[in-house]
């Protein structure tokens, strides 16, 4: 008797893991691209900001930093002084 409670408690708690959390981004891709040089691609191609960047990859706004940093993300410097990130080196980067 006392097992059965056992593996009934344990079964409660497998399920309590399974429980996942999604959100959902309410975000115009199309106003948040804009097409820029980028340099290592040697053509102009569709860039984002780092912050959206690192919304579309999951990761943190500083990772996405270092990728800049180290070269992994291709990254363009507008006249306003902002930097845009390459989506080609995003993708290669998955
Ligand atoms: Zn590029």
């Amino acid at each position: 008797m006392e097992t059965r409670l056992i593996r009934h408690v344990t079964l409660r708690r497998r399920r309590t893991l399974k429980i996942s959390i999604s959100r959902t981004l309410d975000i115009n891709a199309v106003e948040l691209v804009s097409p820029a040089w980028c340099g290592e691609c040697g053509s102009e191609v569709p860039m984002i900001p780092p912050e959206v960047a690192a919304l579309i990859e999951s990761l943190p706004l500083l990772q996405i930093y270092k990728g800049i940093g180290t070269g992994k993300l291709h990254s363009a410097e507008q006249t306003s002084g902002s930097v845009l990130v390459c989506l080609n080196s995003i993708a290669l980067n998955r």
